[in-house]
């Protein structure tokens, strides 16, 4: 297989982890979209800019060298040469992202780029929230991984705290409940287009979702 994987879903839902072991497997490229998001959200407030300043924000990044590691094994991000792989993945980050990805001159911006990287030689599995939709609704493999609350909350709090105790369930609540609202406003991420198969990862461990997506890719 030497085609374009294309998969959404939302936080919790294990698309990254998920997808990087496909693209490992199959030997394909491996395109974090979400990491895009969170890298103008580190570059502007870096700058010190008023994230709601929308033709500021956008202006801003187009101006911005994103260099994007598509290596399964080995992904990451920079921002004009400065790596940003840790920094993107900090709850202030989280919280702010949503002001960025609703700013839709970010979001043309940011799709060319996208467009431009899984247009390159060499398949690929790209996720995020638009992928199956607007990003590459002509993928040869498109996929929506869902999982309940329940289930994406459990795994998130492992991600950010260690630990699924009942505090970190709570802070974790928060957080996804508030984002994933955000994020709905600009893109339906949470039903299935047309063609789009749908995955809820809920009661599938990790390796079972993976060997799922493997069959469909086969079939
Ligand atoms: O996937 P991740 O949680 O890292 O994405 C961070 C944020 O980037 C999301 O909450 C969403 O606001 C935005 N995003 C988006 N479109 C994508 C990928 C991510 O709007 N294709």
């Amino acid at each position: 297989f030497r085609g374009v994987i294309a998969v959404d879903g939302p936080s919790g839902s294990g698309k990254s982890s998920v997808c990087r072991a496909v693209a490992r497997r199959l030997g394909l490229r491996y395109l974090d979209t979400g990491a895009m998001y969170r890298a103008v959200t580190w570059a502007a407030i870096d700058r010190g800019l008023d994230l709601d300043d929308q033709p500021a924000v956008a202006a801003l990044s187009r101006g911005l060298t994103l260099g994007i590691s598509t290596d399964p094994a080995a992904p990451g991000i920079a921002v004009d040469g400065v790596d940003v792989d840790g920094p993107i993945r900090t709850p202030k980050i989280s919280e702010s992202v949503s002001a960025i990805a609703t700013n839709l001159d970010v979001r043309a911006d940011l799709i060319a780029r996208q467009r431009a990287i899984i247009a390159d030689d060499g398949g690929i599995v790209a996720e995020g929230r638009d992928i199956t939709t607007v990003v590459a609704p002509d993928a040869d493999v498109r996929l929506l991984l869902t999982a309940d609350e329940n289930a994406r909350i459990a795994r998130r709090a492992r991600e950010l705290h260690g630990t699924a105790d009942q505090e970190a369930l709570k802070a974790t609540h928060a957080q996804i409940a508030t984002r994933d609202a955000r994020d709905s406003t600009v893109v339906d991420f949470l039903v299935a287009a047309d063609g789009v198969v749908t995955l809820d990862t809920s009661a599938l461990t990790f390796e079972q979702v993976v060997s799922t997506v493997l069959q469909i890719v086969d079939e």
